[in-house]
């Protein structure tokens, strides 16, 4: 249910619009993630996020009273039914983000992308990824950078970020990966862009779709 101009508050209403455009997107887009993961990987990336975000929209029916309960839930359904890499990397970055906005009922922009930011934190604690190595840290960092530097309001902020992790995306392309399946490839990953950035390019469209 995307909020009007004037009265957008980023409360659990808010969360649980993000959490539904993420699936609706995923769902949408299903097919593509997988063939790029066809490409450098092993051809599972799309189903593993659809399964995953299947089961965070089921988990969040009737319970989740606020964003770090939707976030929390999210992270926890993503770990333990999405397997491969991006299960544990995502999964985490939810439940590093619902730690940062426990006890928050109504997060401001700046509240949201610090939380963004502990996200990605978590991501890189397990996954090791820096800035170049072709993952989804490619495009999370370009995202959370956008936002913090931001004055604009969320709707403008939201749309600036998704557009800064669609660059971070493309500039994987070129990119020869270090982490995850893809590295097995060495040269031959170059010229392909990476999957799991784009599924984060989806996940900040998604943030900017609820928003209206
Ligand atoms: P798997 O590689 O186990 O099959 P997926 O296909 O679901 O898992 O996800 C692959 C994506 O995971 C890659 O495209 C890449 O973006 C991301 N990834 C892999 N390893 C890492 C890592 N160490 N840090 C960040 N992202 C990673
Ligand atoms: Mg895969």
């Amino acid at each position: 249910m995307p909020n009007s101009a004037a009265d957008l508050a980023l409360n659990v209403a808010f969360f649980r619009s993000w959490i539904t455009e993420l699936r609706d997107v995923i769902d949408a887009r299903c097919d593509e993630l997988t063939r790029l993961d066809a490409a450098i990987g092993d051809a599972d990336h799309g189903v593993n996020m659809l399964r995953g975000m299947q089961a965070v929209v089921a988990a969040l029916d009737g319970a989740a009273a606020t964003p770090a309960d939707v976030l929390g839930t999210a992270g926890t359904r993503l770990v333990a039914v999405v397997g491969g890499a991006a299960g544990p990397l995502y999964g985490t970055a939810f439940r590093s983000m619902a730690a940062s906005l426990e006890g928050v009922a109504s997060p401001t922009l700046a509240d949201l992308a610090t939380a963004l930011e502990a996200g990605l934190a978590g991501i890189q604690q397990l996954g090791a990824a820096q800035v170049g190595d072709k993952t989804i840290v490619d495009a999370w960092i370009p995202a959370v950078d956008a936002l913090k530097h931001t004055s604009d309001r969320p709707q403008q902020a939201f749309w600036s970020a998704a557009a800064a992790a669609r660059k971070g995306m493309v500039s994987t392309v070129p990119m020869r990966a270090r982490k995850g399946r893809a590295s097995y490839l060495g040269w031959r990953s170059e010229g392909h862009q990476d999957p799991g950035a784009t599924s984060t390019a989806l996940l900040f469209e998604s943030l900017a779709a609820a928003a209206g």
